[in-house]
């Protein structure tokens, strides 16, 4: 947050592109307004209805990489038994060493990137940052996982924003309007490419105007520079 330099788990984004958390925008003083550079926020409640959502994920990472770092074991989180060996950054999760084969078993046509856990302890932050970069996982946006690591593969219409499973079908305000945030991405990247299309145009459009304004332009000056040598004689 960048009004109270704190974490937190409920970070807001503003039109203004600044980022606060929940709890200085509650006691935000002239409501409605950014404290840091006084954009004017829309909503009546004065209270953004964005979440960032890639700073959630960021501390979702960094949370994880205090894990691997922590002094306590790990255990696997499918079987519960076992110690965790590897950590996989599409699954976010940690498996043992018989769970990481069955993990290898069903995903080997899908490209899952396990790492060993002592490899992962010997890198800092930012090289870990940096090699989970690649997968590009958002997590659940719903108040009680914003930092579990929930990952999301829903997407709510109604709502617009990125759900977990139980998330989807637990809560009955989402069960119209939900779907998979695949075809979501899909029909948003087609929507663009559209919009990019037709910018495409208007901006050839315009490009043929501005020419013919400049032929137009140099004409002028040309006249005028004829009537300039005649003035005199
Ligand atoms: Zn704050
Ligand atoms: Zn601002
Ligand atoms: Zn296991
Ligand atoms: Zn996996
Ligand atoms: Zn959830
Ligand atoms: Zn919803």
């Amino acid at each position: 947050c960048v009004g109270c330099k704190n974490e937190s788990p409920n970070l807001k984004l503003l039109t203004c592109l600044h980022t606060l958390c929940l709890n200085c925008l509650s006691n935000n003083k002239p409501i409605g307004q950014c404290p840091m550079c006084r954009t004017a926020i829309p909503e009546a409640s004065g209270i953004p209805d964005r979440d960032n959502l890639l700073f959630s994920s960021l501390q979702a990472r960094l949370n994880i990489y205090k894990k691997i770092r922590s002094k306590g074991g790990l255990g696997c989180c499918r079987c519960q038994k076992e110690a965790a060996a590897v950590w996989c950054s599409e699954c976010e999760e940690f498996l043992c060493l018989s769970c990481f084969e069955a993990h290898q078993w069903f995903f080997k046509k899908r490209s899952h990137e396990a790492r060993k856990l002592d490899d992962l302890r010997a890198e800092s932050e930012h090289q870990f940052l940096e090699s989970t970069r690649r997968s590009c996982s958002l997590f659940c946006s719903s108040p009680g996982h914003n930092n579990q690591g929930h990952v999301t593969s829903i997407y709510c219409r109604r709502c617009e924003k990125p759900l977990c499973c139980s998330c989807a079908l637990l809560d009955s305000q989402h069960s119209r309007f939900y779907c998979d945030i695949r075809s979501e991405i899909q029909q948003r990247q087609e929507d663009l490419a559209a919009l990019s299309q037709d910018l495409k145009k208007t901006r050839s459009s315009f490009e043929a105007a501005h020419e013919a304004l400049q032929a137009k332009a140099a004409r002028l000056e040309q006249g005028s520079s004829e009537m300039q040598q005649q003035i005199p004689q």
